[in-house]
């Protein structure tokens, strides 16, 4: 009897549990239960520290989706940003080069009027002069970005030959169709009159060496350049850091992702890229505000980049120095501790040693000296390349 009961127990579970679920479960097994846990999509978080009394805002300035030539949509490149711990966003669709269109057309073509059925695409292209609102996608980002606590700073991508003029990402952008020009420096004068700010894409890309184009040296000369991106992707470009700090411009590090990051980053265990901005808030004023003032960092594949005396501050804000012994002579043994989500290579005059996210490492200082030693993957404009860090240690 009491088996016919337990049995009884076990069908009824059975038939809820599929009718909930392509999985067995089994509602008398908390174990098993749990495993449907498993299916919640969580947002991975990287921790730094509040720097100089600012927040530090993880972004990313540089993004496209199906609105220009990505593989997703504005809302996917959100949710993502979400999962991969990113608190701000911009989605920068090329002004000039958005081969979905063409795409979607093509496929529309059989509800298009009866005069237009026997045009072949490209002089589709010529005549009509396909025009989509280059708005769209950032309103669809904000919208979906609401619901996630991130914000979206509306941008587009001025897109002209990169071995010439390059690439430039006019960021707060008030109107996108209201910024393409058939002079590229009229582009950007048109986003800057919106009170956008423009930023130097991969100025490195397809170029044989970091030498500045005429038209380059036109508009950063004109004063039209607010920052300039360290990193793209893959590409480092250490020489900009000098060029980023004598021209006073942002540093930034960007995905520029077109794909998804899990293909090109996570997958293969690595934090996507991402601009450290010092904010006081993540408003929109407060982010451009942050980046008019250059409170900027480049994070990219474990390398951080920025200003000297920024950087040094960054660090000393990530690692905390605490003296637990001092022995008869006055020597101090000293504990480093990294609270945040950042590795470090540390120089002290030997072999660079490892600092890595969450580990602390014990070192020992004579009496009266300050610990001294290189940061080998942050960058700042000097002559060393790594910043030289002098820490006075206590007692
Ligand atoms: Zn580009
Ligand atoms: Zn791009």
């Amino acid at each position: 009897m009491k088996r016919i009961a337990a049995f009884a127990i076990v069908a009824a579970s059975i038939v809820t549990a599929s009718a909930q679920s392509i999985y067995y479960q089994d509602a008398t097994n908390v174990d098993m239960a749990r495993h449907t846990m498993h299916r919640e999509v969580l947002r991975r978080e990287f921790v730094l520290p509040e720097v100089n009394g600012y927040k530090v805002f993880k972004a990313d300035l540089h993004s496209h989706t199906v609105y220009s030539d990505g593989n997703v949509t504005p809302e996917y490149r959100v949710r993502e940003a979400w999962v991969d711990g990113l608190d701000v966003l911009a989605v920068t669709e090329h002004v000039e080069y958005r081969p979905m269109e063409g795409k979607m057309y093509s496929y529309m073509k059989g509800y298009l009027p009866a005069e237009m059925q026997s045009l072949n695409m490209s002089s589709v292209v010529k005549d009509m002069g396909i025009q989509a609102d280059l708005n769209l996608s950032n309103e669809l980002a904000t919208r979906a970005a609401a619901g996630y606590g991130i914000t979206i700073i509306p941008g587009i991508e001025i897109t002209r030959t990169p071995e010439t003029i390059g690439h430039y990402n006019a960021l707060f952008v008030e109107d996108a169709n209201n910024i393409y020009d058939n002079d590229p420096a009229e582009s950007i004068r048109k986003a800057r009159n919106q009170g956008a700010l423009i930023m130097h894409n991969h100025p490195g890309w397809r170029r044989k060496n970091l030498q500045m184009t005429e038209f380059e040296q036109k508009v950063y000369g004109e004063g039209l350049i607010d920052g300039v991106e360290i990193m793209n992707g893959s590409e480092f470009y250490p020489s900009v850091v000098n060029r980023a700090s004598e021209n006073k411009l942002f540093m930034a590090a960007n995905t520029d992702i077109h794909s998804t990051t899990a293909m090109d980053y996570n997958n293969q265990g690595y934090q996507r890229n991402m601009t450290f901005i010092l904010a006081k808030d993540a408003s929109l004023e407060s982010l451009k505000d942050a980046l008019k003032k250059r409170r900027t960092l480049a994070y990219s594949f474990g390398t951080i980049a920025g200003d000297e005396e920024l950087v040094k501050d960054f660090f000393l804000a990530c690692v905390q120095f605490d003296t637990f012994r001092v022995d008869a002579k006055g020597k101090r043994s000293v504990r480093m501790t990294n609270n945040t989500s950042l590795d470090f290579v540390l120089n002290f005059g030997g072999n660079p040693v490892q600092l890595r996210a969450f580990t602390s490492r014990n070192v020992s200082v004579a009496k009266d000296k300050e610990l001294t030693f290189t940061v080998e993957n942050m960058w700042v404009p000097t002559e060393q390349k790594h910043p030289v860090m002098k820490v006075k240690i206590k007692k």
